[in-house]
């Protein structure tokens, strides 16, 4: 790496994620059905009500037997029940005699093992025993799993399938989480169509808005994505003032940079939002603020800088919000396969691709925020620091592993 000695300029990229995350407090605690659980963060402790299993239970369809009088085996006993799962009448196992058993049926007292019913002719009135068992062989005994009255899930748990279902297992059907936070995007521009619509000359479609709404709701966020508006300040103004009240977050693209019709800047400067520049390539037009008494974080249009502003300064500001402890990507380091250069007073992002269990970065497109295609074809950012100018081919770089 080549690296120079330039004065900074800008606030860096560090300082400025503590500030948008300063934005956001953390999301009140509300109890919802586990259904709308998945990826939130358990906000107190969860005590079981009830124990796992909660009876004595086959864990084989079978016969249930005293495994004394099988020892003898292979021998034929008088079949006295049948115990089909959810059975509740069950009678005790009179010696000499087994009992037909299903998989998950409450064990009769008096058996204390279960014969694999492979293991015997599957008789109903009489059945061949072939082989002996243990006392205790194929039965699940209560609270093996879980004693009721014991926490089966700590505050700050997140919520992925497996959790979800000891919930359920355990008669909970709803939990007490950080709610999703209520995030508003809202492209400007007035060259923006919509995906699906025809493109008249000199119009482009417009991406960042559904981008930016998959990453909020991939990390467990609502997203409001509201009609894009033109480059107008006071439909943009009037845009934000009919939502502003229902949400936590409200997120723009574009209008925020030197240009001559910068909606955003124009709109909310001096209305508590402050534009700075960031010291990071792409994404360095930023502004963050409370318009209204409502949180606001301005992205620069171009797709690439929208998408890494939400995965820099964004993303860990609204996991921290959520609960989460862990609000960053896995960073690794890497050899680049190729040389790039980068703006020495500047943090670089470059898009790369990197192979689990391989040494190597290979990057992907150039240092250009337009080039979404390249962006898509990567799974990684290549992070290039302050101060550097040239990367060469063979030198190590940190990785932001994206996926
Ligand atoms: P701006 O930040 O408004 O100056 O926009 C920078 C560049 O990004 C311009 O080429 C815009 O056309 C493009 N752009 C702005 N907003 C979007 C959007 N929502 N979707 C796709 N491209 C956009
Ligand atoms: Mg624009």
């Amino acid at each position: 790496m080549v690296s120079v000695d330039v004065p900074k300029r800008g606030v860096t990229p560090w300082e400025y994620r503590q500030e948008v995350a300063a934005l956001l407090p953390a999301l009140p605690v509300e109890s919802l059905p586990l259904a709308r659980c998945r990826g939130l963060v358990l906000a107190e402790d969860v005590v079981a009500g009830v124990s796992l299993p909660p009876f004595d239970n086959s864990a084989m369809d079978g016969y249930a037997v005293r495994s004394s009088d099988v020892a003898g085996a292979p021998l034929a006993l008088p079949v006295a029940d049948d115990i089909p799962a959810g059975r509740v009448d069950v009678r005790p196992l009179a010696p000499g005699t087994v009992q037909r058993i299903m998989t998950g049926a409450p064990m009769p007292a008096g058996a204390d093992a279960v014969v694999q019913v492979e293991l015997t002719d599957g008789g109903t009135d009489t059945v061949l025993i072939e082989a002996a068992v243990a006392a205790r062989t194929h039965v699940r005994f209560v609270g093996e799993d879980v004693t009721a009255g014991t926490v089966v899930l700590r505050a700050g748990t997140v919520l992925h399938p497996p959790q979800l279902g000891l919930a359920a297992a355990v008669g909970i059907a709803a939990l007490p989480v950080r709610r999703p936070p209520r995030v508003l995007i809202l492209s400007t521009g007035s060259e923006l169509v919509a995906a699906g619509e025809p493109l008249p000359p000199g119009h482009i479609y417009e991406s960042n808005s559904v981008l930016l709404a998959a990453a909020v709701e991939e990390i467990g966020g609502e997203a409001t994505v509201l009609r894009f508006v033109p480059d107008d300040v006071s439909e943009f103004r009037a845009a934000i003032t009919e939502h502003a009240a229902s949400a936590d977050l409200l997120v723009t693209s574009g209008g925020v940079s030197a240009g001559a019709y910068e909606v955003v800047k124009d709109a909310l400067t001096g209305h508590g939002v402050e534009f700075v520049r960031v010291a990071i390539q792409p994404g360095g037009p930023q502004g963050r603020g409370v318009f209204d008494g409502l949180p606001v974080v301005t992205f620069p249009g171009n797709p690439v800088s929208a998408a890494l502003s939400f995965e820099l300064f964004l993303r860990p500001a609204l996991l921290s919000a959520l609960g989460h402890t862990v609000v960053d990507r896995p960073r690794v380091r890497a050899t680049a396969t190729a040389a790039m250069t980068s703006p020495p007073n500047r943090v670089q992002y470059r898009r790369g691709r990197h192979d689990a269990g391989t040494v190597e970065v290979v990057p992907v497109g150039g240092p250009g925020s337009h080039l979404l295609a390249a962006f898509a074809a990567s799974n990684c950012l290549i992070e290039i620091p302050d101060g550097v100018s040239e990367v060469r081919a063979g030198d190590e770089v940190d990785l932001i592993l994206l996926d």
